[in-house]
């Protein structure tokens, strides 16, 4: 799609000039949130990027800020940018769908860790963005609730399974966005739609309040337009919390302090296995000009093999299958959301409310996870997965032990058209062959926009880093975006 002069749009600016608009009070945070919600009635129609909207909070949020202004308060570096989440994270008094129709109704009776960060920083939250029915998918076409759309052409997918936060980041709905990511989910969707996408080291960010799908591998994440936007969002969220036992105990760096420095000497492993066959050869091209450009920047590139990565997707289904199925057994119709009417036993009321509430995807997973899981295939199936889960997690150390991070496509295509995968589940599952891996491993990985195909649509290059490396692979996506002009384009709506 052709590139659209919209630079000096509000609806595309970056929290940068935004905090230097509002702190200059050239406009007000009340406002920028009106302009949020002008432009989700412009193109949401369209893109259908929501699922809700929470208005009351966001102009309560917005109102603070103005009220801080007014008194020259200090103000937290995001205060009053407008942001998206992805409708599996929870929000007192608000719907939280996690994209099903067994949680159609469920207003969620307390705030996720995440919401309370975002209020402490006085984010106002805009809405709930649409995902793949508890977040198993790779496209935003297992929501209960919408399709939504690619804002750079509205007939392929946005990817997923945060396809809301991406497109509401994209097409300038918001200047942010979280996401979660168990197998891909954040990268996939920022690399469809042209945005950055991260997932950060299982354990950086609380994920208490987050619908679980996979808790071994699932990690919230923040989406921008560009990569200091997104390190201000990771700095804003992340950090130790008591409410969930596997968040991570340490302090969190600044994580704008660094990004201007440049990677000279930097060492980047490309690997091998993610270049070869399968990966679409304009993919391939654009990763191959990113190498070329990490050169330039005074990067040092070498080969680095994962050799487990044959086995990445079938480790990975049976993990995450597993996990989900012993997730998933707590929506029974009693205490959360939908019940099946005019059922005469428990055991009926149950089947029936499953059966109704959740879509296909969901149920297949519950089955396999379910088959996985039993007795006499536990050893055969989820404990095998296990082990190769450990050979992939020691594959990534060997290659840490060679550079400082590694590099690789997003995915192995474009952006596809919306129902040209729905019916076969494997081929949507290999869309995760890049991604997956560095969930098994715990490790962060983020997306920029390094390219377009020939039909104008966005490609996204990953790098991932060794725990706890944010700061690093932040601040070689910023090199990179700095470089290049990728991410100054914005999609015609
Ligand atoms: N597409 C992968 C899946 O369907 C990953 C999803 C995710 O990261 N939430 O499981």
């Amino acid at each position: 799609m052709a590139e659209g002069k919209v630079e000096d749009k509000l609806c595309f600016r970056t929290s940068a000039g935004l905090r230097n608009a509002l702190l200059k009070k050239e406009i007000s945070a009340k406002e920028l949130v009106d302009e949020s919600y002008k432009r989700i009635d412009e193109v949401d129609d369209k893109l259908k990027a929501f699922i809700s909207l929470t208005r009351e909070s966001a102009y309560k949020t917005a109102e603070e800020v103005d009220q801080r202004i007014k008194i020259n308060a200090e103000l937290p570096p995001l205060a009053g940018i407008p942001i998206a989440i992805k409708d599996n994270m929870c929000m007192q008094g608000c719907k939280t769908t996690a994209g099903s129709k067994i949680l159609e109704n469920f207003l969620s009776p307390y705030n996720a860790t995440v919401v309370k960060r975002l209020e402490e920083n006085l984010i106002p939250i805009i809405g709930k963005a649409n995902l793949d029915e508890f977040a198993m998918g790779s496209s935003t076409e297992n929501s209960a609730f919408n399709v939504t759309g690619n804002p750079w052409n509205p007939k392929t997918v946005p990817g997923g399974s945060s396809g809301g936060s991406a497109v509401a980041v994209s097409a300038g709905e918001t200047v942010i966005s979280l996401g979660s990511d168990t197998g891909g989910s954040i990268r996939l969707p920022a690399s469809f739609c042209g945005v950055v996408g991260m997932k950060p080291t299982y354990g950086r960010i609380s994920r208490f309040g987050l619908i679980a799908f996979a808790s071994s591998l699932d990690q919230i994440g923040p989406m921008a337009r560009n990569v200091e936007d997104t390190a201000l969002l990771l700095q804003a969220v992340s950090g130790h919390d008591p409410m969930d036992s596997t968040s991570i105990d340490r302090p969190v760096p600044d994580y704008t302090a660094t990004l201007k420095e440049d990677i000279k000497g930097l060492r980047i492993g490309v690997i091998a296995e993610m270049l070869g066959e399968g990966i679409n050869p304009e993919v391939k091209d654009a990763v191959n000009a990113s190498i070329k450009m990490y050169e330039e920047l005074g990067a040092k590139i070498e080969e680095v093999s994962i050799p487990h990565t044959k086995y990445a997707i079938a480790t990975y289904y049976v993990v995450a299958m597993a996990e989900a199925s012993s997730n998933l057994a707590r929506f029974d119709g009693v205490k959360f959301g939908y019940r099946a009417p005019d059922t005469d036993s428990l055991m009926e009321m149950y089947t029936k409310t499953r059966a109704e509430g959740f879509g296909d995807e969901v149920k297949r997973r519950i089955m396999l996870g379910t088959y996985a899981l039993s007795s006499g295939y536990y050893d055969a199936y989820y404990k095998k997965a296990q082990q190769v889960r450990t050979l992939i997690k020691k594959d990534f150390d060997r290659a840490f032990e060679q550079v400082d991070l590694l590099l690789s496509p997003v995915c192995p295509t474009t952006a596809f058209d919306i129902g040209s995968k729905t019916d076969d589940p494997l081929s949507m599952y290999l869309m995760d062959i890049c991604t997956l891996m560095v969930n098994l491993a715990g490790l962060p990985g983020i997306s920029v926009p390094c390219g377009y195909d020939s039909k104008g649509l966005p490609i996204g290059l990953q790098l991932i880093g060794p725990v706890l490396s944010e700061e690093l692979m932040l601040r070689a996506a910023y090199n990179f975006e700095q470089a290049t002009d990728f991410h100054k384009k914005h999609p015609q709506i």
